[in-house]
């Protein structure tokens, strides 16, 4: 395993592109709210198409220096140009870009991992607050008690521009911000590194805070994923310098990762279905029960090979697809207890019909 401080490494071209992009990226990121503000609901010039050209400035080959100041100097000037480009029919964004303009700087040493450490923070500190909203008896115990993780770092050959990843088998729990490899690296980079805040909520809430996973990750890639972005939608703006545009960015910068990560296998669509369930689901049962539900089943140990919360997915996928909306409604009663909430799926459930022999099995 590399070191942490290998991410900051000076003699190695990826890394001190990396860097740079990073220093740009964090002086996009303080002014990411004016800049989107002052292009959203345009289609010219729109936010994602300024993010894609400064993130396709910032992936040109530009030989091979080793000082990052040099591919700096070079986004300032495609964001230069831009403000030129733009100065009459977009006074505001030629604001925003000039701001961003003076804020880019290089870090210094020890600077940018400290930077991604703090939004690592920022992403725990979001799912903590998730649990301690949404959340019942359970999961707002498990939170408390989640280990910390250490942040590591690597790299991969298969990586588009970066991901993160957890590993709660080995002790310590550990995060780990895997960047890829030349031309992969720098693939979305800039997006990436401004949608960061959800990957690190992401792991803290998908994978170090829950006690179980089924093995496809239908729980943790698939509902609990849901959750996490309609949680991030609705408190983004508690963020350090977060805003209420946010959530846009993060969710195009997660459709190319999926898109690209996915190009071949069926772990995109396969996910996507968690995501129009959990909205039928939600948006069927009472204010957060289904939201609350599902935290208290990432608090629930499981026994019987997790065969309790097989059956409960299993039901209410039965029930989303033949519109039992009785099913909900059954739920919102019972609230976030998990127990009595599965109790209630089991027992007090009329049959479902006789073609769902599956499900009657499970419920049985
Ligand atoms: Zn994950």
């Amino acid at each position: 395993m590399t070191r942490w401080t290998d991410l900051e490494r000076t003699d190695d071209f990826d890394s001190v592109r990396f860097s740079a992009v990073c220093a740009v990226g964090r002086g996009v990121r303080m002014h990411l709210p004016q800049l989107m503000q002052a292009t959203h609901r345009k289609t010219k010039p729109s936010w994602a198409q300024i993010i894609e050209d400064l993130d396709h400035e910032l992936s040109r080959p530009t030989g091979a220096s080793l000082d990052p100041k040099q591919y700096v100097a070079f986004a300032k000037e495609g964001l230069r140009s831009l403000m030129k480009s733009w100065a009459k029919q977009n006074p505001a964004l030629r604001t925003a870009l000039g701001e961003i303009v003076n804020q880019v700087k290089v870090f210094q040493p020890g600077e940018l991992r400290k930077h991604i450490q703090d939004l690592h923070d920022q992403g725990i500190r979001l799912g903590k607050r998730c649990v301690s909203e949404w959340g019942g008896r359970r999961a707002k115990q498990l939170v408390d008690v989640v280990p910390n993780a250490e942040m590591r770092f690597a790299r991969s050959d298969t990586v588009n521009a970066m991901t993160t990843y957890c590993d709660k088998h080995r002790a310590p729990i550990s995060v780990t911000l895997v960047l890829g490899k030349g031309d992969r690296l720098f693939q979305n980079l800039l997006k990436s590194y401004l949608s960061l805040e959800f990957y690190f909520f992401h792991e803290f809430l998908s994978h170090q805070f829950p006690l179980w996973d089924d093995p496809s990750g239908s729980f943790s890639e698939g509902y609990l994923f849901a959750l996490e972005k309609s949680f991030f939608q609705a408190k983004c703006h508690e963020l350090v310098g977060g805003f209420a545009l946010h959530p846009f960015l993060v969710n195009e910068n997660i459709a190319d990762h999926r898109a690209k990560s996915n190009e071949g296998s069926r772990d995109s669509d396969y996910y996507q279905q968690f995501e129009g369930l959990y909205a039928w689901l939600s948006g069927n049962c009472s204010d957060r029960t289904f939201a609350g539900l599902l935290l208290e089943l990432a608090a629930t140990r499981p026994a019987n090979q997790g065969r309790r919360q097989f059956n409960f997915f299993e039901i209410l996928e039965t029930a989303a697809t033949h519109n039992r909306s009785d099913v909900p409604n059954r739920l919102s009663a019972a609230g976030v207890d998990f127990d009595l909430a599965y109790q209630i799926l089991l027992q007090e459930l009329p049959p479902f019909p006789p073609s769902l022999s599956r499900s009657r099995k499970v419920a049985a």
